[in-house]
């Protein structure tokens, strides 16, 4: 049974943002939850990047990581996994979709599915053109691959967004 769930696992790769009361706190307080679930195994973890907001500017700059697992999970019970940490954190529902927030756990990639449903896509609708979000995977994996859109560091040279800045580690505490 074991070894069945080691060959189904896949790759799995968490984008996860925050512009609100320390957002450096918040993506460390989110990694470490990530990291504690039995069902997602073997972390690897990108650098923080930090940039504007994409909706209204009336709002403090993001700081993005994504994260990286295995797991063997289906795609539905991860997102409930994902929104269970939001709310443990305090995520508020907003209606506007550009909102700050505490910490957004979004799924980026999980293998080479591809899921299309009302609540869910996978890969994740606007990954292939956010730097925000490919940076921080191509940090984890350089020859990451987006089913339907291409390899990342392809996609990344196309970028509109690219108003962004990488933070060194002994910048993290200071956001
Ligand atoms: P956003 O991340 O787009 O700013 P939210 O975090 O509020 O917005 O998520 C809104 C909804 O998006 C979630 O309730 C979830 O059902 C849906 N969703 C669709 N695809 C994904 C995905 N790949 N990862 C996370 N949520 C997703
Ligand atoms: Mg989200």
């Amino acid at each position: 049974m074991e070894k069945e769930k080691v060959n189904n696992s896949r790759d799995l790769y968490i984008g996860i943002g925050s512009n609100l009361r320390n957002p450096i706190l918040q993506l460390n307080k989110a990694i470490k939850f990530l990291s504690q679930l039995d069902k997602l195994n073997d972390i690897k973890s990108s650098s923080f990047y930090e940039s504007p907001p994409m909706g209204p500017s009336d709002q403090n700059n993001y700081i993005n990581t994504a994260v990286m697992f295995k797991s063997s999970e289906s795609p539905e019970d991860i997102l409930k996994l994902l929104k269970e940490i939001e709310s443990s954190m305090g995520r508020k529902k907003s209606k506007d979709k550009w909102s700050e927030r505490i910490i957004d756990l979004d799924i980026i990639l999980y293998g080479d599915i591809v899921h299309w449903t009302d609540k869910l896509t996978i890969p994740h609708i606007y990954a292939h053109e956010r730097a925000f979000v490919l940076l921080p995977i191509l940090d984890i994996n350089p020859d990451v691959f987006i089913p339907m859109k291409g390899f990342a560091k392809n996609l990344v040279k196309s970028c509109l967004y690219k108003e962004i800045k990488k933070l060194k580690n002994n910048e993290r505490s200071n956001v």
